[in-house]
């Protein structure tokens, strides 16, 4: 209790903060992150999500729409938690420099975050695109077409080239621009703080360590131990939600407009 209320206390003396997340963000939502133990690695195999196989191989391409049919059926119908809610809320109240996520459901737009302050790394899963032609579509489109049989979806004819959602792959190279501004921004920031990653995942584990070389306040809010714990100025294992509303609540209680009992004023009114 006592890091949340410091953590709400830098949040709220904060000038440029960044919030930096990965799987563990999700899993309350019901999507499963990769490492822990009912994690996506424990009933997939890695070398299916690899580039190069995905690009050399029909076998691997059909391993990877059967996989990504059953993954994309739990993103599609996933609701932003209150991890999610709370780093909205945050925006609204004019606290939110940008988030970096390396999650790829969509899920800090669907909460309400504006599209331009949201850093993918990663990619984006409700996307595709081919890599022949550049011609897009949307993945519910590819999602009918695999529960309707076709094992390997590919462009329409005559194009016929391999299409691939827009997510980042292993073996693939990173956004350019993303992964600039991502860079931009964690040294920009004087709070940083990570909620739900594993932080082993590289380049993107680099983001909070751009950070703290900066001189930012380096918070880590993750339910086991990270790589760089020890950095961190302010760690707490916790769930995500639970965490991030608590930090939310704090925050809110501490601005003098919103304290609680004037609360209820903040919803438009209808003048005379
Ligand atoms: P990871 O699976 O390596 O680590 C997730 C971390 O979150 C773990 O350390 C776990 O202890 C923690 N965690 C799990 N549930 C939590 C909760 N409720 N509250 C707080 N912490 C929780 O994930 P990563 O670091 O993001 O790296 C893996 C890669 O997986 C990323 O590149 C990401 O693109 C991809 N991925 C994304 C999604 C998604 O978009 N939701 C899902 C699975 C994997």
């Amino acid at each position: 209790m006592e890091s949340i209320g410091h953590l709400a206390d830098v949040i709220l003396a904060s000038k440029r903060l960044v919030i930096f997340t990965g799987a563990g963000v999700s899993t309350e939502s019901g999507i499963p992150d990769f490492r822990s133990p009912k994690g996506l690695w424990a009933r997939y195999d890695p070398s299916d999500f690899s580039y190069q196989n995905f690009i050399a191989s029909r076998d691997a391409r059909m391993r990877y729409w059967q996989a990504g049919r059953e993954i994309y059926a739990t993103i599609r119908h996933a609701k932003p938690n209150a991890a999610h809610l709370a780093m909205a809320e945050l925006e609204r109240l004019g606290l939110l420099d940008a988030i970096i996520t390396q999650n790829v459901d969509n899920l800090h737009q669907t909460a309400g975050v504006s599209p331009e302050r949201v850093i993918e790394l990663h990619g984006n899963a409700t996307r595709v695109r081919c890599l022949s032609c550049g011609r897009p579509f949307s993945r519910d489109e590819i999602q009918a077409r695999l529960e309707h049989g076709e094992a390997i979806p590919a462009c329409a004819l005559p194009c016929g080239g391999i299409i691939k959602p827009a997510t980042i792959l292993f073996g693939e190279a990173m956004p350019v621009r993303e992964t600039m501004e991502a860079e931009r921004r964690a040294r920009g920031a004087d709070t940083f703080i990570v909620v739900g990653s594993s932080l082993v995942v590289f380049p993107a584990a680099m983001m909070p360590l751009h950070a703290k070389e900066a001189g930012a306040t380096l918070a880590i809010v993750n339910l086991e131990p990270t790589p760089y714990d020890d950095q961190a100025d302010i760690l707490i294992h916790g769930k995500a939600g639970e965490v991030m509303d608590w930090v939310l609540q704090m925050v809110k209680a501490r601005i003098p407009h919103l304290a609680p009992s004037t609360s209820a004023g903040r919803q438009p009114t209808a003048r005379a």
